[in-house]
């Protein structure tokens, strides 16, 4: 047994699927929290895609994180941007210099774009990791369309990266593309090239799902190129690493990804794969019984010693898991270790096509069957920040059922997700668009 701590004030770092799980549960309880995030609201990664090809509009994946700790008046939201780590001194200092110190530390800061030093990535590619990446994406393909849809390759698109993120997107591309063309917004459909060094797409799933997606994919008209690295990005083409280029202003990057980058500044903090703080299994660090890192920032080792993937279920959990082990300690008993409940793997290729790999012994599983696997676990992932998910099912089953061509609102009001929330929660989204190298 350890001692009883009093009055304990948790610090969290991020409010992404990791940081809110965190603070809800630590809110449930009456403990004191800071939360700290850049942007006042939280974010749901897994339907940027659908935010980036206009098929749904970017306020509907995002909510004011006042809002989602409105009944926990012991958990306060600060919007500012986190300069420094100090992991010795369980503090955050802020770009406006303020520090805010508190008994425990919870990193929950999530993930940046990793370029692996690909000439030009950084500057022309397009990442898909926020909201903002999201709104840049679609006015770049928006500007597109309407400024030279006819000219020669202008609506081509390359995607590097055959993960869920690359696969996810080139399906939805290839709808957007479809639904372009059924309205006459375009005479000829750009090529959407998905690139990936390996030689299979989601390669984390099964053979028959490898099959799945490929045959998916090709059939919506997506060129699968597989084998091939890319070697530079330039504003206006793409060189691979066998020499050949493909003519495209518009390269969307899903090749892989890296701890956020304020880990680079942490004090006292022990680093590893993809730049991520390395924990023990009870989620803390090292030396530092009272700093947790959690979700996408983090390698979390599994029970076989690997390290769990970057997946929203990972994070809610971890985040949840975290907060448990600080009020273990608050009630004088032992922290335990993170256990996590593995309701398996799933991609979204589009509508009526999905694959899931469900549970710890990944029964494979596609289309309809899939779709309903994948909108269970997410729905389940909104339901820390939406409380109302059974809106977020019947938009996403009206999206995966229909029959006929995808009828995306390209500029007008994309079909929305009915939330049915007060107008005081909907988000007051402050994007700041950083123009990519060219400009666009
Ligand atoms: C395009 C895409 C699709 C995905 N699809 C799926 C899917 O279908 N299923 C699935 O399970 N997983 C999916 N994932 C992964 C999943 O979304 C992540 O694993 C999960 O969101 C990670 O949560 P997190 O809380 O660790 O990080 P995040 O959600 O990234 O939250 C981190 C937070 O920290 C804040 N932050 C970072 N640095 C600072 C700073 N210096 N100052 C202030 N604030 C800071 C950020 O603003 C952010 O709000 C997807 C990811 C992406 C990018």
């Amino acid at each position: 047994m350890t001692e009883q701590m009093e009055s304990p004030h948790v610090v969290v770092l991020g409010g992404g699927l990791a940081g809110v799980a965190c603070a809800h549960t630590l809110g449930d309880e009456g403990v004191q929290v800071t939360l700290v995030d850049r942007n006042d609201y939280h974010q749901f990664q897994p339907l940027l895609y659908q935010v980036a090809t206009s098929q749904l509009p970017a306020e509907d994946i995002a909510r004011p994180h006042k809002t989602i700790f409105r009944e926990h008046p012991t958990v306060h939201v600060r919007t500012a941007e986190v300069e420094r780590i100090d992991a010795d001194n369980l503090a955050l200092t802020l770009t406006d210099g303020d520090r805010i110190a508190g008994t425990h530390l919870v990193v929950a800061a999530g993930a940046r774009p990793e370029y692996f030093g690909v000439p030009g990535a950084a500057a022309h590619a397009f990442p898909l990791y926020s909201v903002a990446d999201a709104e840049r994406l679609r006015r770049h393909l928006q500007s597109t369309i309407h400024t030279a849809p006819d000219a020669p390759g202008a609506l081509d698109v390359v995607v590097v990266g055959g993960g869920p993120t690359g696969v996810e997107i080139t399906g939805a591309l290839t709808e957007l593309m479809a639904a372009l063309l059924a309205t006459e917004r375009i005479s000829e459909p750009g090529t959407v090239t998905l690139v990936d060094r390996g030689e299979t797409l989601l390669s984390a799933f099964s053979r028959k799902s490898h099959k799945y997606a490929h045959k998916r994919l090709t059939q919506r008209g997506a060129k699968p190129r597989l084998g091939t690295g890319v070697a530079a990005v330039h504003a206006d083409r793409v060189e691979f690493d066998d020499g050949s280029t493909i003519r495209t202003r518009t390269v969307i990057w899903g090749g892989g990804e890296a701890a956020a980058s304020v880990v680079g500044t942490a004090t006292g903090l022990t680093t590893g794969r993809g730049g991520r703080i390395d924990v023990l299994p009870d989620l803390t660090v090292d030396k530092h019984p009272h700093v947790y890192a959690i979700g996408d920032v983090a390698n979390i080792p599994a029970h076989d010693g690997s390290i769990l993937p970057q997946l929203g279920s990972v994070a809610q959990q971890s985040g949840a898991w975290a907060a448990g082990n600080i009020l273990r300690e608050v009630r004088g008993e032992k922290a335990e270790p993170f256990h996590y409940k593995d309701k398996g793997i799933m991609a979204m290729i589009g509508r009526n096509a999905a694959v899931a790999e469900v549970g710890r012994h990944r029964h494979q599983v596609e289309g309809p069957v899939a779709f309903a696997a994948w909108l269970g676990v997410h729905a389940m992932l909104l339901s820390g920040a939406h409380s109302r998910t059974d809106a977020f099912m019947t938009w996403a089953w009206n999206y995966f059922d229909r029959d006929h061509a995808a009828t995306v609102e390209w500029s007008g009001e994309p079909e929305r997700i009915a939330w049915g929330d007060e107008t005081a929660d909907v988000p007051h989204i402050r994007i700041n668009v950083v123009p990519r190298g060219d400009g666009t």
